[in-house]
């Protein structure tokens, strides 16, 4: 037996043979054409033919994958309309005098290329998407389609990468899990399938060769392991695992869709946290009520400058729009500590964690922090956002951020720019003094959301990042606990709300004491929300 190590990227456990997908390969030859007008026509109704056949999968598909992930063979479809797509392609056709085929093969090459190159980790995804349209119109110019049959045998479908078309066009029944040596995992083949519930692993690298095709396999989606000829014992774990996580799916499945209520009928707001507009899809497939934490500062890493206004409020916007009026609590950048971008420029610091972090860079930097306030204003018109501003220890600090808020709205007043006014304005309790004082900074805020993560760093004095002290991190020490209840006693004598967004709030073995506590909200990983609305029902 071999075992190969990928990323899991959808959960389950599958047992099969290995096949490594077939594709009808179109040859696309270099053709020199002497007629450029007619091939010019000849490219455009190739362009008609997918728009019209994208528009079908459009349709026939939002029963399989639901509506909202449909949408995307619509984008597929406006792809072919966009001059940036069509108008190298005509360009080769008329310069070159090369066939269309070729042109098209050629200049979307290289538009996918542009977009891998980007920083952006959601952009340098839609690099499979503009392939995938690329290649069909290529396929419809040289009369062929990718045979994206899996054969007659259900069966662990391989392969270097699987595009989302090809992904949303398996046959169910025949594919028991996908395997690919690329991917990336919040592309869209990665979310179709989740939601089409294919287990799924990507990243084998070469490892996954051509040579294990028609071997017995295992998946386990989860973990991302793949064995190749598995013994007896490791079919029996597999498959113990794979009854208990249809059973876990089954009971969690009668939840979906509910309100959260204790058996009592006291009702929690259930919400998921966030890094980027990708990771709505997955907030959405696991049933949250809102999104309790964005954690917006990922907008600002990975890049070597930062986002501009006009990116951030696309991006707002985008997540706002995608919840449909349920709340979002963006929370503005925390940079610094384990957070770092270059760009920023900051001083090398001894300490960190304790140091030029967060609000604190968002204070000594109002330019910076302004563009990031307008952005979500400009946003807040379309949906309902809340803000919230990190590692505050102050009332005098908050009340400084709230006066930059401040002269944001009037800079857009003044400038006649549409936003909503009544955006409730939060904060993290995440230190110890803002827990202390929040008798005090109650008065001053819309809401509290406790960040257990650094809450228990600074009451602690545990480095989050350090393994080596797990030993003396007792993440449910009476300290902690004594600082969540004070400060959920003092935001209720104040008549705000309270959360908690750090991971403790997945804790099941705490969710009866939060309840107990008085917290109205847990904003949870995706992944956790409906587990976690099953433990309160029957609290
Ligand atoms: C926290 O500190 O608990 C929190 C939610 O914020 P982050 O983990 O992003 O620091
Ligand atoms: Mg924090």
């Amino acid at each position: 037996m071999i075992t190969l190590q990928g990323k899991g990227v959808s959960d389950g456990i599958a047992l099969g043979k290995l096949t490594f997908l077939e594709r009808t390969h179109f040859s696309v030859e270099k053709r020199t054409i002497t007629d450029v007008p007619a091939e010019v026509e000849r490219f455009n109704a190739a362009r008609e033919t997918a728009a019209a056949q994208l528009e079908e999968l459009s349709r026939t598909m939002a029963e399989k994958i639901g509506k909202e992930n449909a949408l995307l063979f619509d984008i597929h479809s406006m792809m072919l309309s966009d001059p940036d797509f069509f108008e190298p392609m005509i360009g080769i056709i008329e310069n070159q005098k090369i066939c269309a085929e070729y042109a098209v093969m050629e200049a979307g090459s290289a538009l996918a290329q542009d977009f891998a190159d980007m920083d952006d980790d959601y952009m340098k995804e839609r690099a499979a998407d503009v392939r995938d349209v690329a290649n069909r119109v290529v396929a419809i110019l040289s009369g062929t389609w990718m045979d994206v049959s899996a054969g007659s045998d259900p069966v662990i479908l391989a392969a270097d990468d699987f595009s989302p078309s090809e992904t949303v066009q398996f046959d169910r029944s025949k594919v028991l899990a996908l395997v690919s040596r690329a991917g990336a995992a919040n592309s869209h083949t990665a979310i179709f399938a989740r939601t089409m519930g294919i287990p799924a692993i990507i990243g084998f690298g070469s490892s996954l060769s051509a040579g294990l095709a028609g071997v017995n396999a295992a998946v386990d989606g989860g973990t991302g392991v793949l064995c190749i000829d598995p013994g007896p014992a490791v079919i029996e774990e597999f498959q113990k695992k794979h009854e208990l996580l249809e059973e876990e799916k089954q009971a969690m499945e009668k939840y979906r869709g509910r309100e959260t209520l204790t058996k009592s009928g006291k009702k929690i707001q259930l919400f998921a946290n966030i890094g980027s507009v990708t990771d709505v899809e997955a907030a959405i497939l696991g049933d949250a009520e809102g999104i309790g934490l964005f954690r917006s500062e990922f907008l600002y890493l990975g890049r070597e400058d930062y986002p501009g206004e006009e990116e951030q409020y696309e991006t707002y916007k985008r997540v706002l729009e995608l919840m449909k009026g349920k709340q979002v609590i963006i929370r503005t950048m925390d940079i610094g500590a384990d957070k770092q971008a270059a760009y920023f420029g900051l001083p090398g610091e001894e300490n960190p964690a304790l140091g030029m972090r967060a609000i604190r860079i968002c204070l000594t930097r109002p330019e910076l922090f302004k563009t990031q306030l307008r952005a979500i204003y400009r946003a807040s018109s379309f949906g309902n956002a809340a803000i919230m501003f990190p590692m505050i220890c102050s009332v005098a600090e908050l009340l400084r951020a709230k006066a930059i808020l401040k002269e944001v709205r009037n800079e857009l007043q003044v400038q006649g720019i549409a936003f909503n006014e009544k955006v409730p304005v939060g904060i993290m309790i995440e230190t110890p003094a803002a827990a202390i004082i929040s008798d005090l900074l109650a008065k001053e805020a819309d809401f509290f959301s406790i960040g257990t993560n650094d809450l228990t760093q600074y009451t602690l004095a545990i480095d989050r990042q350090n393994d080596l002290l797990s030993e003396f991190c007792d993440i449910h020490h009476e300290a902690i606990l004594r600082l969540i209840k004070l400060s959920c006693d003092n935001a209720h004598n104040a008549g705000i709300p309270i959360g908690i967004c750090g991971s403790l709030g997945a804790d099941k073995t705490l969710t009866q004491f939060f309840i107990e506590t008085g917290i109205d909200e847990l904003s949870v990983e995706p992944s956790c929300v409906l587990p976690l609305r099953k433990v309160i029902a029957k609290l």
